[in-house]
């Protein structure tokens, strides 16, 4: 009987004293709500994202690419870890060519800008039509890069971190979009011996409990993020130039002596990179619905397959599906049903 009291008192020591109850607000997922449906093929680099240096034929390329689905959020740290490459290299050279307007070419050439560079970027697409805007717009830095350098890693995180910090809450920043917003995530079972994620919460939704880990988390508007970081590389006078590399030969004709290789999974035909694999996405995109200011994902740990319901201003994001090797862009019904049910289930929305 007292170890039945003693184990009583440190579960409720521990876990229910912290243990903070929510009426989460139920979005609204009918169909008649969906403006827009996208796919997008995230840029998996198996390895581990490619950030390093090589010389051929005089010119100093540095590669920037294969961010799988955590390029936006460590584009920042990975623009800046790029541009040290470039100065461990070479501190003569001022012109400079960016591969890629996506944000890893746009965030590099915004950077490079502003430290007196003189930049072209040369791309086929251009905002809205690249990957990055195809983002559910989220910080998810934590894609799985097991054979990343683990210090290499832990920076490009901490210094992308904190600059969607500082962007987050300087509404005078010239790049606006970026949200810090509370974050509840379902597990699909906690076993009573599971220690419980430290700060955790039981959600209510429409009667129903769920005990969920809360925390904050960083969400990316992109139709005002992407737009805004185009318009401030615009503004600060980067040249854009349409074209179509196939080849290094190709590369090699730019003009420019340093190139950033910010490419995404364009490098697999240029640079033959086989480690580069395409993960496709779908997202569903309902009217905006203020009322909902607060993040939700669910993880299905046996189908590894989880859904994240992610409030812009201007859009209610729903997105989560992975399909690893799948080149195309075709929007699959099953996949958008399958992912709005799951969300419908979290909220215990009837179809
Ligand atoms: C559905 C989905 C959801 C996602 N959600 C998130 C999220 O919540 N958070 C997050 O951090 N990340 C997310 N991502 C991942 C993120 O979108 C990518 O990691 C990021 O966009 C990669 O950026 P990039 O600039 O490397 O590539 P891209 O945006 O693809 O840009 C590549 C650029 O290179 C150019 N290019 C390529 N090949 C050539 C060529 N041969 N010649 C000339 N130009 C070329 C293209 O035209 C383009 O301008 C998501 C991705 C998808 C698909």
């Amino acid at each position: 009987m007292l170890k039945f009291f003693i184990v009583l008192s440190f579960f409720l020591t521990n876990y229910c004293c912290a243990c903070e109850h929510v009426i989460l607000k139920i979005p609204n997922l009918d169909k008649e709500q969906i403006v827009a449906y996208s796919t997008g093929l995230r840029p998996y680099r198996k390895n581990g994202i490619r950030l390093e240096a090589e010389t051929i034929d005089n010119k100093l390329i540095i590669h920037n690419y294969g961010h799988g689905g955590s390029g936006i959020s460590l584009s920042w740290g990975s623009a800046q870890e790029a541009i040290n490459i470039m100065k461990l290299h070479n501190n003569q050279g001022s012109n400079i060519a960016v591969l890629g307007a996506g944000v890893i070419g746009l965030t590099t050439a915004y950077i490079l800008k502003s430290q007196g560079y003189s930049v072209t970027i040369y791309a086929r697409e251009f905002v809205p039509q690249t990957t990055s805007n195809k983002a559910a717009g989220i910080w998810s830095a934590d894609f799985g890069f097991s054979s990343m350098d683990e210090t290499l890693y832990t920076r490009l995180k901490n210094v992308s971190y904190l600059k969607f910090q500082e962007l987050a809450t300087d509404n005078k920043s010239e790049i606006q979009g970026v949200f810090i917003l509370p974050s509840y995530t379902e597990k699909d079972q906690f076993k009573i011996d599971d220690p419980l994620p430290d700060s955790h919460c039981v959600a209510w939704c429409n009667g129903v409990a769920k005990v969920c880990k809360k925390s904050s988390n960083i969400v990316f508007d992109f139709n005002i993020y992407m737009q805004d970081l185009f318009d401030q590389v615009r503004h600060k006078e980067v040249n854009f130039q349409y074209k179509n590399i196939e080849s290094i030969k190709d590369l090699l004709q730019l003009p420019e002596d340093i190139i950033f290789n910010c490419s995404g999974l364009g490098s697999r035909e240029i640079f033959n990179d086989a480690m580069l694999v395409p993960i496709k996405g779908h997202l569903v995109k309902f009217t905006a619905q203020p009322e909902i200011d607060f993040i939700v994902s669910k993880w299905h740990q046996k189908k590894d397959t989880f859904f994240s319901l992610i409030p812009w201003k201007t859009q209610l994001v729903l997105g989560g599906t992975m399909e690893k090797g799948v080149e195309n862009l075709d929007i699959d019904e099953q996949k958008i049903n399958d992912l709005i049910e799951s969300a419908k289930k979290f909220f215990n929305i009837k179809s």
